[in-house]
């Protein structure tokens, strides 16, 4: 069931669209994230589903309540839509405790007295901050004030949840727990969230969708996986997971299978037709993990071994990061270990190998 519903949303600042006919619906209970670069209009759109911008042109609805009709002026004010925004900064009050700030709301709302203290304590163990009931802001770590904060927002049960990169001011440790007790927390709570953020990781590990945008525009909206594995144009491959782009010019291709021919005049074989009505030149994205090295006394495939050399090597961690050239492009190979010399195999498996129309 489409529960936010959003359409055609434009708005511009002077003569730059910060939104540029964005459509979106959200089913209840759905966590969509909105990533994008600095400046794609993110937080605009967050802005103007929560009342706290005005669009120019188009629709938003939650349930049937009409947020915003631009064609018919119809704007609700942000103090009447039923909402939670959590933001960045956690904007707790320091002069009351933990329970006063999560009162406050409650008073607003004018929920009876004896109500108010078991919806407190009912949220607070759901953020496991119960211990912590007395104490002031000032005393608390920023990992427990963003679960403050978002109590505060959850224990008035808002119909919508927005949350505008709530984990950005967390250490990166913390912010990874983080993550994990937040999609716990919403899938428990059942609300619809929207979510901003530019961090490809934790709009992976936290959505039902993304919403992929650029330039004020939606240009994917899928599944992580689906974002991941088929991003729909060459921004998506480069912004999620950045992906090697390189050019091929395209030979031959059926429904299944292209064949494009490399600058050093290797051929590679894609397991995937050419986009619609392309021709000649492509763009082939291919994940840094998913290029293969050919090991000494390894299996070697029978298509799409290329030999090339390799520049450099840092060590991730984990893994390791392998900077080889082919011909005039440079590739960069996530592995567990490094085959040994300077001049190695790789093989490009054709499955992982998507094709876009080359960008102007
Ligand atoms: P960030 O991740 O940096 O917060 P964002 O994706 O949320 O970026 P927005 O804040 O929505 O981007 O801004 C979109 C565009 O609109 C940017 O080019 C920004 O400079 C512009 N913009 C936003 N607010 C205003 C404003 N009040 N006046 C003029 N331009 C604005």
């Amino acid at each position: 069931m489409p529960d936010l519903v959003i359409e055609n949303l434009t708005k511009a600042f002077n003569l730059l669209k910060a939104i540029d006919d964005v459509s979106l619906t959200v089913a209840d209970g759905e966590f969509v994230t909105l990533l994008g670069p600095s400046g794609c209009g993110k937080s605009t759109t967050l802005g103007a589903i929560a009342g706290l911008d005005r669009a120019d042109i188009g629709r938003i609805r939650l349930g049937n309540q009409v947020f915003f009709d631009g064609a018919e002026s119809r704007f609700m004010p942000p103090e009447k839509r039923d909402i939670g925004l959590v933001f960045q900064s956690y904007a707790l009050w320091p002069h009351m405790t933990v329970r006063k700030n999560l009162e406050y709301p409650l008073k607003l709302r004018k929920v009876p007295a004896k109500e108010r203290d078991s919806r407190i304590d009912e949220v607070l163990d759901l953020v496991e901050m119960a211990p912590y009931a007395d104490r002031y802001p000032f005393a608390l770590s920023g990992g427990q004030q963003q679960r403050v904060a978002l109590a505060r927002t959850l224990v008035y049960r808002p119909r919508l949840l927005l949350l505008d990169e709530p984990l950005s001011n967390l250490d990166a440790k913390l912010r990874e727990r983080a993550r994990i007790w937040l999609r716990n927390i919403q899938s428990r709570v059942n609300v619809t969230t929207v979510y901003v953020t530019h961090d490809q990781i934790e709009a992976l590990a936290l959505s039902d969708r993304i919403a992929v945008m650029s330039k004020g525009k939606i240009v994917q909206l899928a599944p992580p996986r689906v974002v991941y594995d088929n991003p729909a144009t060459e921004f998506v491959a480069d912004f999620i997971g950045s992906a090697n782009i390189f050019p091929g010019a395209l030979e031959s291709y059926d429904s299944k299978h292209s064949k494009l021919r490399l600058a050093d005049d290797g051929i590679l074989i894609a397991d995937r037709p050419p986009p619609e009505g392309a021709k000649g030149r492509l763009s082939i994205a291919v994940r840094p993990e998913r290029i293969l090295f050919i090991h000494e006394h390894g299996d070697v495939p029978s298509e799409n071994v290329f030999t090339v050399k390799v520049e450099s090597a840092s060590f991730l961690g984990a893994r390791l990061l392998v900077v080889v050239r082919l011909g005039d492009t440079q590739l960069r190979v996530e592995c567990d270990s490094a085959p040994e010399g300077d001049v190695v195999r790789i093989v490009i498996p054709p499955s992982a190998c998507t094709l876009f129309e080359m960008q102007a």
